[in-house]
């Protein structure tokens, strides 16, 4: 399953980074996700609680934003949203192949308690 591989490499992100601040325990998880990434939220809900079972991401909320898909024309540099996948400039009327924004996926927030009440980053 394409989430199970994404929770994987998710949750060794979000472990890494607990460990650089001090987390003992992660309570939300943040994510951006292109929509072109073909990313089923539930599904990698699912397969999160799987792979964090038994450590300190344990019960963490996964929380998605899905950004939209942006192409930009070749022929004119126009830069447009893409909808029902229909990867034309609106302008121009030429297919268009490349992309600016759609197929990302990143950790915006890793939200969680550390030992220590410390502001400090
Ligand atoms: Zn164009």
């Amino acid at each position: 399953m394409h989430e199970l591989s994404i929770a994987q490499s998710l949750f060794d992100i979000v472990m890494e980074e607990s460990l650089k601040h001090g987390v003992t325990n992660v309570r939300a998880i943040k994510l951006e996700v292109g929509a072109m990434a073909a990313v089923v939220p539930e599904a990698l809900t699912f397969c999160f609680e799987l792979v964090s079972r038994d450590s300190i991401a344990e019960g963490a909320r996964i929380e998605i934003v899905t950004l939209p898909v942006v192409a930009r024309c070749g022929e004119c540099g126009l830069e447009f949203e893409v909808r029902d996948q229909i990867f034309r400039c609106p302008r121009c009327d030429v297919p268009v192949s490349d992309l600016v924004s759609g197929r990302e996926l990143s950790i915006v927030n890793i939200e969680g308690e550390t030992g220590e009440e410390d502001g400090s980053d």
